[in-house]
This record gives C-alpha cells, structure tokens and sequence, in this order.
C-alpha cells in the first residue's frame, strides 16, 4: 500500500537493533484517516472470506482493528489482554508470546466467550516480525476451535521470516507494507 509505505519513508525512524519507530502515525499518536484506508485495503483484500470476528493484542492493534473493523460490516473486534485483571473472569483462553520489542515473555488471554467454534477469525496487528505475537493469537484462535481466515498485518518486516514461516503452514498473510531491510546508521528503509 502505497500511502503506508509513504508515511514510513516520511515519519518512520529506524532505531538500533532493528526496529521501526512508527509513533508518529500508528504506535502512540494515530493517523486515523490512515488506518481508515488500511481497513479499506484489508476489506478489499479479504473479501469473500466471511469474515466474523477481528482478533488483535493490545495495545497497538487495538485502534487500527476497530477502524478496520468498519469496513467488515462492523463485525466485532476482540483483543487479546497482555495481563489479568479482575476483569478477567469466567473462562480463558491462554497462552504466552515472547516480545520482541520488550524482550519478555507476557501472557495473551482472551475470555472464552468472546472466541467460538464457528467463528472465521481476521487477525490484524500493527507489526510482524519473527511472529512470535501471531503465534499466540493462532494459539488462542485453535483453543477456541475458530478458523483463522486470514491475517492482516500493517508493516511486516520481511527479513525476519516470521511472515513466510506463517505463509508455509498455509495462512493467508497480507502485509501493507513490507520492509526487505532497514539501516539504523543511514535510517535507510528498503521495501520489498
Ligand atoms: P513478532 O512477535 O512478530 O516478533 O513481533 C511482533 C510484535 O512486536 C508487534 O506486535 C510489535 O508490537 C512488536 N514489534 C516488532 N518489531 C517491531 C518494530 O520494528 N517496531 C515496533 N514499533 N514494534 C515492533
């Protein structure tokens, strides 16, 4: 998608370590009009899998997910929580991802009713890297006996392989922008 990868060229910074500061319009403060015509281009894309339910993780996904979810027939949008609270009750399903960004292991919990069998699940996050975070949304979609009908990624960052690892197990992965590789000393961005 040309207007992402626009605004990544124009506002993205590459910081040490391999990672794309976006904060500008996507992971603290929000371009909306952006992530509106993201959804647009995820509906475009997904049309035709009879979509049910939006699955993503807090926090990043939580707003670009909704916007989306506005052009799948308003269909609704369920996050995965990064901790329990007492808010958390009744049946869970769970797992434990790794962050990349933050080098810790979190758990992902969903409450069990907001996840059915039948449901044909989007998943939709801000960034794929290694795909550890689409590994426990997988997880808690399989837990609930929901078909992941397709994942819709904003940036994937392709030289991490997560994308294509996912891609060979046979999900359907559509990323708006992908990025072949990055320099933090030039803050270079090459996009495949
Ligand atoms: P993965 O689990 O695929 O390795 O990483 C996915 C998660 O890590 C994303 O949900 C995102 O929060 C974070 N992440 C990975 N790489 C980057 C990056 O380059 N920039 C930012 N802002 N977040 C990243």
């Amino acid at each position: 998608m040309r207007e992402l990868e626009e605004r990544i060229a124009r506002d993205g910074v590459v910081k040490a370590g391999n990672v794309l500061k976006v904060d500008a319009f996507l992971n603290h403060q929000c371009d909306v009009e952006l992530f509106d015509h993201m959804g647009a281009e995820w509906a475009r894309l997904f049309s035709g899998e009879a979509i049910t339910k939006i699955l993503t993780i807090e926090a990043s996904g939580i707003g670009i997910a909704c916007v989306a979810a506005r052009h799948f027939g308003g269909v609704p949008v369920v996050f995965a929580k990064k901790a329990q609270s007492i808010n958390l009750d009744g049946e869970q399903y769970a797992t434990t991802i790794y962050s990349y960004t933050k080098q810790k292991e979190y758990p992902v919990i969903v409450g069990a009713r907001f996840l059915n069998k039948g449901d044909r699940v989007l998943i939709i996050d801000d960034f794929l890297a290694n795909g550890c975070a689409l590994e426990g949304l997988i997880e808690l979609c399989r837990q609930a006996g929901a078909e992941v009908a397709g994942i819709g990624i904003a940036i994937e960052k392709v030289h991490q392989g997560g994308g294509d690892r996912l891609r060979e197990r046979g999900f359907r992965v559509e990323s708006l922008a992908r990025i072949a590789a990055m320099d933090d000393e030039t803050g270079e961005i090459a996009f495949a």
